[in-house]
Order: structure tokens, then C-alpha cells, then sequence
């Protein structure tokens, strides 16, 4: 096996690769675009491009694409191969600095919530120099931004960028303020931990639920779930840690940080950890690692789910975002440090945070929203839907003394001055681990707990970024001002602590109590997609994210219809996929099976001259009474899918679908499941839950 150290990027147009391959004022170029955002010039755009080419074909690839992520949630490309006519009937390989820099993909099938519409019909995509090109499949990978003519974003990546930068901006403000005169950026750094299920193709394939939604629709549970927690950190099968193996090298070849690997708490369910990086790429290598996931359990015989909730009764997956902010001269500005002037800083950064938590828990949650995550938020195993945030005992003991002016635990004689007194190290470890809270200080960044398996972590990071970014700009407006820092940054970190302490939560999230108490300190419950988009275009919200020039006002009404459309569309093709199942596979073979009863129970009856056939006619009673539950049923469904024609306006069509459609199947899998238990294993249309969850040896 190669040498990990000689893989790692081995497939990655890194910096290493560009200062090597290209000459230095072009070098040089490059690096300012990456660092201010300029555009490279034509000619350097076109030298760029031919090193790029040459190292492509070096390494096996034919062809180029640009790689970028619509509202669909998934990557797109669209590839064009590296030849070029030459007169006397040849080719040649060429790619030139404008292939480079723009390209015009056919954009006209992508949601773009009525933007299209309103501007113009195409859309073009943009190459984002912040995060490094790659080969994948002998293509060349230009990740880029997707935007309309008119300047509108497509895409996930765009007011990702923006939203750093925001974040930048206001960042380097405060820092000034600490005389941090020396860091000239900031950047947010993300580590997504990723959670999914491996299960054996063969059984995959024979679960048109699978194939079409991504979950299962119908299934009864089987003799053992996850109750006796013996997969969680077990011993991975050969199997699996084949297929880890394997996904590793793909992922470290295109410089995934690929690090941390193990069983999750659902049989067949596990987790890949990265090295945390810089958030513009993190996002494009989570991307890279689900893509690369699928792509390598067909290798092996498995199909990779992503969805939050492929089975009912076990954990559904999420994607934990660890997220920090990080300064080019190597500061953690979420890392508690050793000096009292330190300390000050560290708290006003985590206030900046537990204010833009509280103040947009409303736009987090919605970050995270969608018809799958729905299955997971709130039911027992994820946080619940409410956004609280967790500091732990020994921080949360600092803030109280901070906030009521009182001794802090006794530890210090006189009162807790900020920026004079140093604070006491809390280790990592005692911030304890505290598994239920949605959004966790973990000692030096912090988890967000909320986001589905399946989704893009740009969503949330625009959010995360934008709020604190707003924290920020208020405090540095108020502090810039300041004759008396000292004092009016005590002051501020007070009020601030007054004013939001009501979104920190230490206790126990999934305890019902908790329910109740949040709803005492106001904060808010949304519970199901349709629930909370209405929040998004609050005027509060509207505001935040166009001062800081992360989406228009228009860029926000299209994604709201996104999200909308995009909700309805998937419960009508989860509701028609059950009718399918029901109608054409479940029904007629639990009716065969009991015409097989009958038939059995009248030849019992004719030769043993016995009335009774107990078995059979017990069954056959029980079983025609589900029967003719689910098809009737299955009628409600339809009849409820029929109506949603009716319903005019998408939100109202969303919760038309929450209320009515996703209600009657919940109706149709219950009679459906019991039947299942009575079927016979070699009648069932399907393979079981045990089939599945433990198809993998
Ligand atoms: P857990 O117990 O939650 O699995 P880990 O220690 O494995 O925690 O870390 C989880 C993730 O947090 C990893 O992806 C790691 O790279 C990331 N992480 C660590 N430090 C930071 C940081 N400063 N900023 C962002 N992510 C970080
Ligand atoms: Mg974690």
C-alpha cells in the first residue's frame, strides 16, 4: 500500500501543487484571491488553467467539470472533456482561464424558488479559489458558485461565502478592540461528524420505499433493536471496516481529514469524523464524503443511507456541525485562555454566540428543517426541536456570578472582574458531555447537535455565521465608542448574560419537563417543517442576513418556496410509494395468503370431520379485519392526496400535507405493520426490519 503520507491529496491542486507548478507572481496572484476575494486577471486565470490541465492529464483525467451544490442539497457537475480540434483533424488538450473562471451549465431544471423567473433564464457558476480543485473519477473538480445573471445565489456555497466574510468583517472589529492589531482574517472552523447506515444491496434492492424515498415506509419491528446498546462502539465487521478502509483512501486522496470511525448506537449505523478545517471547505468535503460513501458501499455489495430516518424505532442519523472561529495568526477564539485579558475576550466571543442563539433560534431551527429531519427532531433520541444551548456546570457557575455580581464559587475574594481576573482553566472533560442538548459547548467550539445525515452543512453555518456576525457588529459598535473599556465590556457581557441567559439549558433535554420550562422562559417549540418556515421571512430575520449582505430579500422569498415545494414534494412521493406497496404488493399477498387458510381449513375440516380448525380460523378472522383496515385506509390516503389539488398556496399546501397526508400514513403503516407480524416471512412482499438491519455479516 502507498504510503498514507504520499495519498493524502494525492489528487488535490493544494497549494503545495500550485506553488510548485506555477511561476511566482501567478502563485502570488492566486494567493491574494484566495485571501482578499479579488478576481485573478484573464491571464493569470489563463496560466492557472493550463497548470491545471497538465496536472490533470498527469494524473489519468479526461475531463473537467464545475462542481457546484443548487438548492437541491446534492453536488452537481456537468463534464466536459479536455479535447479540442485541431485543423487537420486531430485534437489537442486544452482548457482555457475563462473554462476556469465561468461556466454556463443548462441551470434551467434547478429550483431557484421563482428567481429564474423573475431575472434571467440562465445561470452561470463560478470558480470559488478558497477551496482547492480536485480529481474524482478521472474528471478535474472546479468547485464553484451557482448565481443567476443577475447576481442572485442558486446555490448553497454562495451565502455560505458571504456569510464568512460578514463574520470576518465584524470579527476583526472586536479584535482590534483587544489590540489584536496583527490578524489581518478570521475564518470559522467546521468539523461535521456524519452518521449512516450500511445495509447489503440485495435486500436494499427489494424495498421500493428504499429506492424511491430513501426510508422505509412500512416495517414491523423486529425481535431485537438497539435495546441492549451492543453495537454502539462494537467491534466493526470485516464487512464494514472493509469498506472504511476503502472510503479512507478515496477520501484522503481528495484530502478529505477523514479521522474518526465507529459504530453508532442503531444496528448497521455508523460514523465518520473529520479533522475540523475551514468552513467554506468543510462544507464541500461533507459533500465529498457522502458522495464518496454511496459510490463506495456499491463497491462492496452495500448501499450507503444517508436519510435521517431510515427505520422507525432506531436512532435516525445526524450530522453534528463542531464549529469555531479561528484567526489567520492561529487564535481559537472559542479556546478560554490563561490571562485575565484573555478570558475577557473569550467571554465576549461566547456571548456573542449565546446572543445570536437566542436571537435566532427561529432561523437555526428552521437551518435544520425538513421532512425527514422531522422524523428526528423531538422524537426521542435527537435534541428535541427546542434550540437551547449547554455550557456546562463550572462556565455556567462563572456566568452566574458574572451576571448577579456575586463571588464566583467562593474561589475568588473579591468580586469576578472581567479582564482582571483570570478565570479558573475549565478543562475540556468537565464541561461533561452532555449528549442531549442541541447545542453544546464542548470546551473550545461548539456542537450543534440539530442537523439531519442527508443535508448540506452550509445552511447552518450561513446561519450560525450571520448571527454571531450581527453579536459582533453590536458590540463593537457599543465598545468602539468606549472611554472606559474595562468597565463597559463588564457591563455589556453583564446585560448580555441578563438578557439571553434564558436560552442556556444544562438539564436533561429530553425530560417532558423540559418541554414545559421552555415554553415558561418563551422560547420556541417548532416542532414540524411546515411550523417553522413561517419564521423565515420574520422581519427580524429579513433584516439580519441583508445587512450583512448574506441573501437578499428575494434570495429569501425563493428559498422559502424551496423549502416549501421541496417539503410537499417529498411527503407525496413517500404517500404514493406507500399506496404502491400497499396496493400492488402488501394487500394482494396477505389476501392470497388467506385464501391458502381457507383452503386449508376446509380440506382439515373434510377429512378429519372436525369443526375447528382454531389456527386458521382465528387467523383468518383477525387478518381480513386488518385487511380490510388498510384498504381502507389506503383509500383515506388517497382520498387525502386528491384533496391536496385543492389547496392553493404553498404553505398552506405544506401543512395540508403534514396534517392530512402524513397523518393518514401513519394510519396505513400501523394496520399494515400488524399484518405484517401475522404474515408468513416467505409471503411477505418484502424483506423485514431484522432482514435489513442485519443484513450486513
Ligand atoms: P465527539 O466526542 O463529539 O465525537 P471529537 O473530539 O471526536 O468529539 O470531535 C468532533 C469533531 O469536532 C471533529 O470533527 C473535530 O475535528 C471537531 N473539532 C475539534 N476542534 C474543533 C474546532 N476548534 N473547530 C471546529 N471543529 C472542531
Ligand atoms: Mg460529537
Amino acid at each position: 500500500m502507498e504510503k498514507i503520507s504520499e495519498l493524502f491529496g494525492s489528487m488535490v491542486f493544494s497549494d503545495a501543487v500550485m506553488k510548485e507548478r506555477l511561476p511566482k507572481e501567478t502563485y502570488k496572484q492566486v494567493r491574494s484571491a484566495i485571501q482578499t476575494g479579488k478576481r485573478l486577471d484573464d491571464e493569470a486565470a489563463r496560466i492557472v488553467a493550463n497548470a491545471m490541465k497538465d496536472w490533470a492529464i498527469e494524473k489519468g483525467a479526461t475531463h473537467f467539470t464545475h462542481w457546484f451544490q443548487p438548492m437541491t442539497g446534492i453536488t452537481a457537475e456537468k463534464h466536459d472533456s479536455f479535447i479540442a480540434p485541431t485543423d487537420n483533424g486531430q485534437v489537442i488538450m486544452e482548457f482555457s482561464g475563462k473554462e476556469l473562471v465561468r461556466g454556463e451549465p443548462d441551470a434551467s431544471s434547478f429550483p431557484s424558488g421563482g428567481l429564474r423567473a423573475t431575472f434571467e433564464a440562465r445561470g452561470y457558476t463560478a470558480w470559488d479559489p478558497t477551496s482547492y480543485a480536485f480529481i474524482k473519477d478521472n474528471v478535474l473538480c472546479i468547485p464553484t458558485a451557482f448565481c443567476s445573471y443577475g447576481g442572485e445565489a442558486l446555490d448553497k456555497k454562495t451565502p455560505l461565502l458571504r456569510s464568512m466574510e460578514a463574520l470576518n468583517r465584524q470579527t476583526l472589529r472586536v479584535l482590534k478592540l483587544f489590540g489584536h492589531t496583527d490578524v489581518t482574517s478570521v475564518h470559522t472552523t467546521v468539523g461535521p461528524e456524519q452518521e449512516y447506515f450500511l445495509i447489503d444491496k440485495h435486500v436494499y434492492d427489494q424495498r421500493k420505499d428504499l429506492i424511491y424515498t430513501g426510508r422505509t415506509l412500512f416495517g414491523a419491528k423486529p425481535p431485537k433493536g438497539q435495546e441492549l446498546d451492543d453495537h454502539y462502539f462494537g467491534s466493526i465487521k470485516p464487512r464494514v471496516a472493509a469498506f472504511m478502509r476503502d472510503l479512507n483512501t478515496e477520501l484522503w486522496k481528495v484530502g478529505v481529514l477523514a479521522k474518526t470511525e465507529h459504530n453508532e448506537v442503531a444496528p448497521a449505523q455508523h460514523e465518520l469524523a473529520p479533522v475540523f478545517t475551514d468552513g467554506n471547505i468543510a462544507a464541500d468535503h461533507n459533500q465529498l464524503t457522502m458522495e464518496t460513501m454511496q459510490k463506495v458501499a456499491a463497491r462492496h455489495g452495500m448501499v450507503c443511507l444517508l436519510h435521517e430516518k431510515p427505520f422507525a424505532g432506531v436512532n435516525g442519523s445526524g450530522k453534528h456541525n463542531n464549529w469555531s472561529l479561528s484567526t489567520d495568526t492561529g487564535m481559537n477564539l472559542l479556546e478560554p485562555g490563561d490571562t485575565p485579558a484573555d478570558n475577557a475576550q473569550f467571554l465576549l466571543f461566547l456571548c456573542a454566540v449565546i446572543q445570536a442563539v437566542d436571537d435566532y433560534q427561529d432561523m437555526l431551527r428552521i437551518s435544520v428543517s425538513s421532512a425527514a429531519n422531522d422524523h428526528r427532531l423531538g422524537a426521542n433520541e435527537a435534541p428535541p426541536a427546542i434550540v437551547s444551548m449547554f455550557v456546562g456546570t463550572e462556565l455556567n457557575e462563572i456566568l452566574e456570578a458574572i451576571e448577579s455580581e456575586t463571588n464566583y464559587n467562593g474561589r475568588e475574594k473579591e468580586l469576578l472582574k472581567i479582564g482582571v481576573h483570570a478565570l479558573p482553566r475549565f478543562a475540556r472533560d468537565t464541561t461533561d458531555r452532555n449528549r442531549t442538548s442541541p447545542f453544546a459547548f464542548t470546551g473550545n467550539k461548539f456542537e450543534f447537535r440539530m442537523p439531519g445525515s442527508s443535508a448540506s452543512i452550509s445552511g447552518v453555518n450561513v446561519v450560525l455565521n450571520t448571527a454571531v456576525a450581527e453579536s459582533l457588529r453590536q458590540f463593537a459598535d457599543e465598545l468602539e465608542n468606549s472611554k472606559d473599556f474595562e468597565g463597559d465590556l463588564q457591563a455589556l457581557i453583564r446585560r448580555v448574560i441578563r438578557a439571553h441567559k434564558r436560552i442556556i439549558f444544562n438539564g436533561n433535554g429530553y425530560d417532558d419537563a423540559w418541554v414545559t420550562e421552555a415554553e415558561r422562559r418563551g422560547l420556541l417549540n417548532l416542532r414540524t417543517t411546515p411550523e417553522c418556515l413561517p419564521y423565515y421571512l420574520a422581519d427580524k430575520n429579513v433584516e439580519l442576513f441583508t445587512r450583512h449582505r448574506v441573501y437578499t430579500r428575494t434570495e429569501m422569498e425563493a428559498r422559502y418556496e424551496i423549502h416549501l415545494e421541496n417539503y410537499c414534494k417529498v411527503l407525496n412521493i413517500e404517500a404514493l410509494t406507500m399506496l404502491d406497496m400497499a396496493r400492488r404488493n402488501i394487500l394482494p399477498a396477505v389476501s392470497r395468503y388467506i385464501h391458502e387458510l381457507s383452503d386449508t381449513a376446509l380440506a382439515v375440516q373434510s377429512l378429519t370431520t372436525s369443526a375447528v380448525c382454531a389456527f386458521e380460523q382465528e387467523q383468518i378472522a383477525e387478518m381480513s379485519g386488518l385487511l380490510s383496515d388498510a384498504f381502507r385506509k389506503t383509500k383515506t390516503l388517497d382520498a387525502a392526496l386528491f384533496g391536496t389539488k385543492s389547496v392553493t398556496g404553498s404553505q398552506a399546501l405544506a401543512n395540508y400535507y403534514r396534517d392530512r397526508v402524513f397523518t393518514a400514513m401513519a394510519e396505513l403503516r400501523i394496520s399494515v405493520d400488524q399484518l405484517e407480524t401475522m404474515t408468513p416471512a416467505d409471503v411477505w412482499p418484502f424483506p423485514s426490519y431484522g432482514d435489513l438491519l442485519f443484513s450486513v455479516k
